[in-house]
């Protein structure tokens, strides 16, 4: 009998990180001119690209300006104990965002967890801008500046069958990773999203509750263990 093996994908913002970093970086860095962008990216009027584009491009910051406001965020509780029993039982475990580069790879560093692989779009600050950069190709998907969906698919590959796919979130920005997941840990948005389109999840507090699931369940096989 084949033995089904974990894999683990979550969202950064909102998720592995307490709160929505990127969302309070435009929002504090622009005293609030980047809400309406969010409020026609929520109604699906733009794509998460423009939306950030469009934040970035109101956003005036320097390098310092930026890490000191990073200091004030901490990651969710449980989120480094399940990556490291990830870790030590050998489950692949990936952070995939359409967050930027910038903040994740600070918060990580911060936790000495920078060894976590993870894909996000870039950002880089000169010239007092923040400047986007979207290296990943994301195929059909109009929607994403870096598709969860789509990264899933790339680091799965043809092999579907012998992972349970494991995702975690807590947004709008995580519903192309859904169809891929085996399990859906969610949150807030995401949580409401799943309800109203009878897409069955679970309901998470912490990475603590990930984690009890985890060791429950790490034994079994099969590919819906309820
Ligand atoms: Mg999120």
């Amino acid at each position: 009998m084949q033995t089904i093996r974990n894999i683990i994908f979550t969202d950064f913002d909102g998720t592995f990180s307490e709160k929505d970093i990127g969302h309070k970086l435009y929002t504090h860095f622009s005293n609030g001119a980047n809400l309406p962008f969010v409020e026609k990216w929520k109604n699906g009027i733009i794509s998460t690209r423009d939306c950030m584009l469009g934040e970035a491009s109101l956003l005036k910051i320097t390098k310092e300006e930026l890490y000191r406001f990073l200091d004030q965020f901490k990651l969710r509780a449980g989120a480094a104990e399940l990556y490291r029993y990830a870790k030590l039982s050998g489950i692949p475990f990936y952070i995939v965002s359409d967050g930027s580069d910038i903040y994740i790879e600070y918060i990580l560093k911060k936790y000495n967890l920078e060894e976590i692989r993870y894909f996000a779009n870039r950002a880089k600050i000169a010239d007092n801008r923040y400047i986007l950069d979207f290296p990943y190709d994301n195929g059909d998907c109009t929607r994403c500046g870096c598709c969860k969906g789509v990264r899933i698919r790339e680091i799965v590959g043809d092999k579907k069958n012998i992972w349970r796919i494991i995702f975690i979130g807590d947004g709008l920005s995580d519903i192309c990773a859904l169809p891929h997941a085996d399990i859906i840990f969610a949150r807030g948005d995401l949580l409401k999203y799943c309800l109203s389109n009878n897409i069955k999840a679970c309901e998470y507090g912490d990475f603590f509750d990930i984690l009890n699931w985890l060791k429950n369940h790490e034994k079994s096989s099969g590919k819906h263990p309820g």
